[in-house]
């Protein structure tokens, strides 16, 4: 057990009591539920938020409830592909595991629903008669072994779980404690830097608008500790677009219209940011989203917020909607398959045969048509 933490999660770098308590984590019965909730709570008083986290992302996989585990996943394939105009390091992921997660029959079977319980007491069913997946009431009743952390971001409860089909290394959902509709308001971009801001900037913020989310009934944020490939892309001061004495204001150079805000000031970077996604919104409010990342680095906030159209969520050869990953330059591929004699399809297909040429279509089609200068969005 030891191992399992110091081998994978040595820069936790726990003091002998805090790796005693992650030890306790991951020896506990899985469905203790109520005593892992305990022993993670110490270690975010005692240590930090980041590391329960992280614990509780491995005790996760460890316990079956994450199906596959990011960071040793035999069918999970990535390919890289370095756009020299962008600097951005491009990544297709095949991930054929992210399949399960809508296929209700199979999570049955794989253990992570349990269909023997009162269904009566489930609360929030969508047209098709199914439950809230994201109700923690229903969580607790139904994912008998699905453990969420509690936490208060800039006076809103929320609860993080660990994604059970992950798309990166301790990736996890954070929804609200409320169950109510995915929609932007300007207190989500002060969630999601006070998130960032009490991981120490281990965790970064992601935000599907109605552009890549998979339900849109329920609040809901994603955290990941690994780097995006948008994050390293080329700016220079051209692509300066807006500066006052706290924040600046980017629009370099990419393929589907991204603006990426930097401060240290969380007033400021909120107003600015609040202010492009609400002049976006308000220029066509039936069809206009937006994808964004909040980020801290070397004590700069970041904050990058991609516009979209609801109109074009797909790109013409990739299956499902292209989502905040997609639009970092993350392309997650998972339906189809490869046999054995090399012949692919759908997705897998893609995944095989794409160059970079093919991803810098995918974000085009992807992207929204305006007559505005997105300049005069500030
Ligand atoms: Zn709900």
């Amino acid at each position: 057990m030891n191992n399992l933490i110091s081998s994978k999660y040595s820069d936790l770098n726990f003091n002998k009591r805090e790796q005693d308590i992650a030890n306790e984590i991951l020896g506990a019965n899985p469905y203790n539920k109520e005593f892992i909730s305990d022993k993670l709570q110490l270690i975010s008083e005692a240590k930090s938020l980041s590391s329960a986290l992280i614990t509780l992302f491995r005790q996760q996989v460890q316990s079956g409830f994450v199906l596959s585990d990011p960071v040793c996943d035999k069918q999970k394939k990535s390919k890289y592909l370095l756009d020299k105009e962008t600097g951005i390091n491009f990544c297709l992921q095949w991930n054929p595991n992210r399949e399960l997660r809508l296929n209700h029959d199979l999570l049955i079977e794989r253990g992570v629903i349990n269909t023997d319980i009162d269904q009566e007491l489930l609360i929030n069913r969508d047209d098709n008669e199914k439950p809230c997946y994201l109700c923690s009431q229903n969580i607790d009743i139904q994912n008998s072994i699905e453990i969420l952390f509690p936490i208060n971001l800039s006076g809103i409860k929320y609860y993080c779980g660990a994604n059970f089909v992950p798309i990166t290394d301790n990736h996890f959902t954070i929804m609200s404690e409320e169950h109510k509709p995915q929609n932007y308001d300007s207190t989500l971009i002060l969630s999601m830097i006070d998130f960032v801001e009490k991981t120490n900037g281990v965790f970064k913020a992601i935000f599907n608008g109605k552009a890549g989310a998979s339900i849109l009934s329920h609040l809901h944020l994603q955290g990941t500790t690994e780097k995006l490939p948008v994050e390293d892309m080329n700016i220079s001061d051209h692509d300066m677009i807006f500066s006052d004495s706290e924040t600046r204001v980017y629009k370099p150079q990419y393929y589907l219209p991204l603006f990426i805000l930097e401060s240290e000031s969380v007033k400021s970077i909120n107003k600015k940011t609040d202010q492009i996604i609400q002049n976006w919104r308000s220029l066509n409010p039936h069809f206009h989203t937006q994808n964004i990342i909040v980020l801290k680095q070397n004590g700069k906030f970041r904050v990058f917020v991609f516009l979209r159209d609801t109109r074009k969520l797909k790109g013409s050869s990739k299956e499902g909607d292209m989502g905040t990953f997609e639009c970092s330059g993350l392309l997650v591929l998972s339906k189809g398959i490869l046999d054995t004699t090399n012949h692919s399809t759908e997705e897998r297909g893609l995944f095989e045969n794409s160059n970079l040429d093919t991803i810098k279509n995918l974000l085009k089609e992807i992207a929204p048509e305006y007559k505005i200068d997105v300049r005069d969005l500030i």
